[in-house]
């Protein structure tokens, strides 16, 4: 028997998060390494639809669990369908999005099967010698990479976050099998009943965000973040920030970048007065285009930057706004 791949294709009312998209692009380099296949599990009640798009994504096979039960997310009926799966299929390796749904179906799933998990891995790849998977992720305060094992047990379990990895090309014309499976509860054994949802209104779509103008401590003052608003509105993009400034309540959370904040890969990162230390690069160092203005030329910063400006931010940023503002009209 191949090894098996599998990604978990996490879906909001028959609606695909793109990370598990983004999984099934990396499943496929991992497959190749194993000689292995690259299968995705969908779980829900009418998402038959997924399955197709996730074989455009990549996957050879999909198990599909449709039941009613599953019209909304609650742990304990997905783990219950995971684990079933893993149970009968055995996969070498489940990979599952980083996110608040991710996050808290695959510790219940490593839990019952009695593996290891990874949470918030930066690189995955196959040992060549022994076929393990190496699962990296930034540990003692962003300070090293660490190689993570799980030798004994399987599958092997990660956690990865939106855009960690790139989007794969969608071949829709990419067929594949779907084995259907049974869930095997029924709504009377599930012990948590959603009785209202009250959608959370998002205001910050930091990971999808095409342009991030970034803002961090060299700023000076909570209110210099309205320069930053108006360079990105100008250029359609979103606000990020440090988490310096984040911690001294300058900016919200949702708008950190970073190892505690999120991972982002817009075309064009602008980080404005950031030095550039490690638990921020790892968040941002996967921009197509970085453009960072500093007054220090030897901040890490222009390490990783494409385009890099030493100057002072206060003069600097008008003028790009006055720039772009000239070249709009
Ligand atoms: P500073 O390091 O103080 O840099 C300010 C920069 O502004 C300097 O380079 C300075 O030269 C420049 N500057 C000053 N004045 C001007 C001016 N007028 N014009 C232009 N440039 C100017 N950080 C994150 O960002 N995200 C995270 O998710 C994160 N997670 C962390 C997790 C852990 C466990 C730890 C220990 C730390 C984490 N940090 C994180 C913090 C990180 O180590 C840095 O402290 C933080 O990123 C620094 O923020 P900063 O660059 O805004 O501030």
């Amino acid at each position: 028997m191949k090894p098996r791949v599998w990604v978990f294709v996490e879906q909001e009312e028959g609606q695909a998060h793109p990370v598990s998209w983004e999984l099934l692009g990396k499943a496929q380099e991992l497959a190749r390494d194993l000689s292995g296949t690259v299968e995705a599990l969908v779980l829900g009640h009418e998402v038959e639809s997924l399955a197709r798009e996730a074989f455009a994504y990549g996957a050879e096979r999909v198990y599909l669990i449709d039941d009613p039960v599953l019209s909304y997310y609650r742990n304990q009926p997905y783990a219950h369908g995971v684990v079933k799966l893993c149970r009968k299929y055995q996969p070498e390796i489940l990979l599952l999005g980083a996110t608040t749904l991710g996050r808290d179906l695959a510790g219940s799933i490593a839990t019952a099967l009695e593996t290891g998990l990874t949470a918030d891995v930066t690189g995955l790849e196959i040992d060549p010698e022994t076929k393990n998977l190496i699962m990296t992720r930034p540990a003692f305060g962003g300070n090293i990479m660490a190689s993570i094992l799980c030798p004994d047990h399987r599958p092997q379990m990660s956690t990865v976050r939106p855009r960690t990895f790139p989007l794969p090309e969608s071949d829709p014309s990419r067929q594949g099998e779907i084995v259907r499976e049974e869930l095997g509860l029924s709504e009377e054994e599930v012990a948590v009943k959603r009785v209202d949802f009250i959608a959370k209104e998002k205001t910050v779509n930091l990971e999808y965000a095409e342009v991030i103008v970034s803002g961090g401590r060299g700023l000076g003052a909570p209110e210099k973040f309205e320069m930053l608003r108006e360079l990105a509105r100008l250029l359609g993009g979103e606000v990020g920030a440090s988490r310096a400034v984040v911690d001294a309540g300058w900016i919200s959370y949702e708008h950190q970048v970073g190892q505690t904040g999120k991972t982002v890969r817009p075309k064009v990162y602008i980080a404005c007065g950031i030095s550039g230390a490690i638990q921020h690069r790892v968040g941002m160092q996967n921009a197509d285009f970085i453009i960072a203005i500093n007054t220090d030329p030897q901040a890490p910063i222009f390490r990783i930057a494409d385009l890099g400006i030493v100057g002072d931010l206060h003069q600097v940023i008008p003028a790009l706004i006055e720039a772009v503002r000239k070249a709009k009209s």
